[in-house]
């Protein structure tokens, strides 16, 4: 079993929030493979060491450094960024098979019989059925097969401009060839799967083994009262996905990930319950006995942002792109968007 393992992929600290529920998901239903993660530079210290504690691997991938051939298709295709850096996990020939996981996917259930499956297995996209949908396939690494998909990638691109449909036009035979490698769709509901078939969802949903928050708003966009276990949306204009599954996102974010976070420097932010003292109390009596159990910790903090000092000023954004970005994940943490301008606003409000 050494030799097989999860991947998944950040290019952030906020999708490392999401690798964090995953790799803790993954390790609450008991496998037994690895969990390996995929970092970019971008990914701060804190993070990283958090990461660490989680992934048995840590593994830092710069596109623009990574190769030759990385190199030139990214010259040629700078708006592959992201894409390329998901294509790297076919490089990971350390492992004879492994499952790949977006950040923002969540274990209900142990899924390790994924790796009975053959390259390329993975759950029609509930867009598009004939395609894929590549939030979760099953992979065999190869250096070979890693560098037809950047060959592919800079001869043709990617019909939709990702991953997705990179993968979708080199497996193409996905749709008609083999029905094994047709991930039931419990593998990896999306969480929008609610809205299109409701019905569907009603009888199924129960027995759902990977939620796929997919789509622009991420659970880590949301705050949660983990007092009154509820989600709040972040602006009256953004759709609320299934607040059950984000509940349970943010269940495991509070108990287990936002203690481990606030160890490595990480402190809470508006709408935290939860002093320093107290958090570090409830790290140490959830993590006392290793990562990711199922005790319960007394409260924890909803929102957090990095502890450092605020960076210099800021070019200007406006209130608009600063919400975008807030709803992609993207707040800056460290400039206009710091814990401490946070606080000082509501000071503002409150005087
Ligand atoms: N990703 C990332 N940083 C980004 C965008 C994406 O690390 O800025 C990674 C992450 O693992 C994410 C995956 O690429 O889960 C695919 O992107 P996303 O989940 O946002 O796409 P969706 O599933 O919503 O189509
Ligand atoms: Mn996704």
């Amino acid at each position: 079993m050494a030799d097989q393992a999860f991947v998944t992929l950040t290019t952030n600290d906020a999708y490392a929030k999401g690798a964090l529920v995953l790799g803790c998901s993954l390790k609450q239903q008991g496998t037994t493979r690895k969990l390996v993660v995929l970092s970019t530079p971008q990914v701060s210290d804190a993070m990283r060491k958090a990461l660490e504690t989680v992934f048995d691997e840590v593994l830092t991938v710069d596109v623009l450094d990574s190769g030759d051939s990385a190199h030139l298709t990214l010259m040629k295709r700078p708006e592959l960024g992201v894409t390329l850096t998901k294509l790297h996990c076919w490089s990971l020939t350390q492992y004879s098979k492994c499952v790949f996981m977006d950040a923002d996917t969540l274990v209900l259930a142990n899924i390790d019989d994924l790796f009975e499956r053959e390259e390329l297995s993975a759950a029609p996209d509930p867009g598009w059925p004939d395609c894929f949908n590549s939030g979760v396939f099953v992979y065999q690494p190869s250096a070979e097969t890693y560098s037809q998909l950047l060959q592919l990638a800079a001869e043709q691109g990617s019909f939709d401009g990702g991953d997705q449909g990179l993968l979708n036009t080199f497996f193409s035979s996905w749709a008609t060839t083999d029905i094994r490698k047709h991930l039931p769709f419990i593998y990896n509901m999306s969480s929008i799967s609610i809205y299109s078939y409701l019905p569907a969802f009603k009888a199924f949903g129960a027995s759902a083994k990977v939620v796929h928050f997919l789509g622009r708003v991420k659970p880590w966009n949301y705050t949660y009262d983990p007092q009154t276990k509820s989600v709040k949306s972040v602006s009256h204009d953004t759709p609320m996905t299934h607040p059950e599954l984000l509940g349970l996102w943010w269940g495991l974010f509070t108990t287990s990930i936002a203690p481990l976070l606030q160890t490595f420097g990480l402190t809470h932010g508006p709408g935290s319950y939860l002093s320093v003292v107290a958090l570090r109390l409830a790290y140490s009596l959830a993590f006392s006995c290793g990562f990711c159990r199922k005790e319960q910790v007394s409260g924890a903090v909803s929102h957090l942002s990095l502890g450092e000092s605020p960076a210099a000023p800021q070019p200007f954004v406006s209130s608009e792109e600063r919400k975008e970005r807030w709803e992609q994940g993207q707040a800056d943490y460290l400039g206009v968007d710091s814990f401490d301008n946070i606080q000082r606003k509501l000071d503002t409000y409150l005087q």
